[in-house]
């Protein structure tokens, strides 16, 4: 399976942030939209992405300091030059990239255009979907 097929399914929507944005505004934009990260955007707009925040940075913005986290920026505490997948990579290349890079949250780019947002998540629920078919098929042979 492609990540081009795997977004058909799940679709392109992606969550974006500010750079001059506040952690405590990633906070509620992550609880609102039940997601794990951010792409940060210049400019508003989702082709220019300059980074990725997550929740892991946000923990570790908690664990630095104490003060309110609308005293920090987004910048601060981003990861710049995203590691990115290609609609072109398989649902295994995504895996491996995530685990090779200890990363949870795989952008998809074509050529400039972010086109997607894949999660660990939607990698294991595809694996799994495969592997229920897969089994499925098998046991039709074997039983006829
Ligand atoms: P995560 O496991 O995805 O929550 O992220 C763990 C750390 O890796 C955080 O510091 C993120 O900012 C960073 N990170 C997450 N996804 C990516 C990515 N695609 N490219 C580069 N860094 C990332």
């Amino acid at each position: 399976m492609t990540l081009q097929e795997l977004l058909r399914g799940k679709g392109t929507q992606v969550h974006t942030i500010a750079p001059d944005a506040t952690l405590d505004d990633v906070v509620q934009s992550l609880m609102q939209h039940r997601c794990g990260s951010l792409i940060v955007c210049e400019g508003g707009e989702r082709t220019r992405m300059v980074g990725i925040i997550t929740e892991r940075d946000i923990m570790r913005a908690c664990a630095e300091r104490r003060t309110p986290l609308s005293s920090y920026r987004v910048r601060d505490y981003m990861t710049s030059n995203p590691v990115t997948g290609s609609p072109r990579n398989t649902l295994d290349d995504a895996m491996a990239i995530m685990t090779e890079r200890r990363i949870r949250h795989l952008p998809i780019v074509d050529g400039e255009e972010l086109i997607g947002m894949i999660s660990i998540g939607d990698a294991v629920k595809a694996r799994h979907h495969l592997a229920e078919v897969e089994n499925h098929y098998l046991k039709t042979y074997i039983h006829g």
